[in-house]
């Protein structure tokens, strides 16, 4: 049970970013309940920090959160210390786990009729994973463009994908009005920030591990630096610090509402090949303004042209993100150029998502593109046998590979025998390749 601190209205279930009555809502909860001694005794990992989550009955957890910890090499070139907080190595690769199982657990009693998320990929993935685990459906409205490992990941854990509008902006009020409509528990954190709760954990973790001075955050729709802020204003509040560090704020030049916002500079709202970013609108960006100013930190902006020096940089300490997250190397970057850290200072960087998602372009012909694409084009138009597809080929191939690749799409899961007609057997699209299909093929 939320409470607003203006009105006093109460919310159970879907907690709104704002009251009716236009106050802002914010979880509170009784911070004089909160014995530190008993996280330390607990296993790493979000509901470690149960007595600062929202109540759940039952708790949906693939062991998210506890994330590793690392001292980045390129510290010792700039003279303080950087470290890498790993949220790759969430259950689902990105960060969004630590939302998931808050926001599922939280809302297992309401969503009889399955969850649902808009998000441009990670929240999908993430939800998609935690529904299938709590035996839920889950119901991921993502842009037309999204990364498609994390497509991958949806289909695999058999959410229903419901492709929209360019941006994760227009996915956002689509989702709300679905989940009103059919009964669905909304987790989209700018439509309920039950999932803050949970994002905020990484403030927590990073306080244990290092007290950091300065915290540098990807930012796209704002809610993962509004999370970690609301984290360390906890422990303020908590008195287990004596100041917030610096949160900084990391956007991409051709996507910078925030940033621009925050250095007073124009704004961009266009495409980006780090997608996570590619939010025109945000929602939350008040939040994540406030999150910066009040924690006397700042934003900065990163080129096209070094998402790949980002990633990059990233690999050279062992760890493969994608362009969404690799932007925090960069920054780093031009911050410690202008003279912005000192000695002794404790740099965070939060890397967000793994690289396996980000899988397109070039990246998704090395995977399953090419002659395997090909051929579940031409199976989708109807049932094929072997000779059939070989003579359909647009490229010309040695009968017999034809025979390996239908031998791997089937180890996929992708195409199985339809039916056989004397020697010949036919063979059909699985609904799992279908649907690959049908998302790869999407614009
Ligand atoms: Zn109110």
């Amino acid at each position: 049970m939320f409470t607003c601190p203006r009105c006093g209205r109460e919310y159970s279930s879907v907690i709104p970013p704002f009251c009716v009555c236009g106050e802002s809502l914010e979880i509170r909860y009784d911070y004089s309940a909160v014995d530190v001694r008993k996280w330390r005794r607990r296993e790493k990992g979000v509901w470690r920090y149960k007595e600062l989550l929202p109540p759940v009955r039952r708790i949906v957890s693939l062991r998210e959160g506890g994330t590793p910890f690392i001292k980045a090499k390129i510290g010792e070139k700039l003279g303080f210390d950087v470290f890498i907080k790993d949220e790759t190595r969430n259950p689902t690769g990105s960060f969004r786990d630590r939302l998931a199982t808050v926001s599922v657990s939280y809302g297992l009693p309401y969503a009889g009729n399955g969850f649902i998320v808009a998000s441009d990929g990670n929240a999908a993935a993430s939800l998609a994973a935690y529904a299938a685990r709590a035996g839920r459906e889950a119901f991921v409205v993502v842009p037309k463009k999204v990364d498609k490992g994390k497509l991958a990941q949806m289909i695999a854990f058999g959410a229903r994908i419901i492709r929209y509008g360019e941006s994760v902006d227009e996915c956002i009020e689509y989702a709300k009005e679905l989940a009103k409509l059919n009964g669905l528990y909304d987790v989209t954190p700018e439509n309920n920030v039950i999932g803050l709760e949970g994002q905020k954990t990484i403030a927590f973790e990073l306080w244990e591990e290092v007290n950091p001075t300065h915290v540098i955050v990807p930012t796209g729709s704002g809610s993962n630096i509004y999370s970690i802020y609301k984290g360390f204003r906890e422990l303020f509040e908590l008195d287990l610090i004596g100041e917030l560090p610096r949160l900084i704020a990391v956007q991409v030049d051709r996507c910078n509402p925030i940033a621009a916002e925050i250095l007073g500079l124009k704004k961009n709202c266009g495409l980006t090949k780090a997608l996570g970013l590619f939010v025109k609108e945000p929602v939350m960006k008040e939040g994540a303004v406030e999150a910066v100013k009040k924690s006397e930190g700042t934003a900065v902006i990163v080129g096209e042209d070094e998402l790949d020096l980002g990633e990059r940089m990233l690999a050279a300490e062992g760890i493969f993100a994608e362009y969404a997250s690799a932007v925090v190397m960069p920054a780093l970057l031009k911050l410690a150029e202008d003279g912005y850290f000192e000695r002794g200072d404790r740099v965070v960087l939060v890397v967000t998502g793994s690289g396996l998602k980000g899988w397109s372009g070039e990246r998704e012909r090395f995977s399953i593109g090419g002659t395997k694409l090909e051929i579940l084009r031409l199976l989708a138009e109807k049932e094929m046998y072997g000779y059939e597809i070989w003579a359909s080929l647009e490229r010309p191939l040695k009968y017999q590979a034809v025979y390996q690749h239908m031998r791997e799409l089937e180890a996929l899961g992708l195409v199985e025998v339809a039916f056989k007609r004397g020697r010949r057997v036919y063979y059909r699209l699985t609904e799992k390749g279908r649907r690959l299909l049908e998302n790869l093929e999407a614009p």
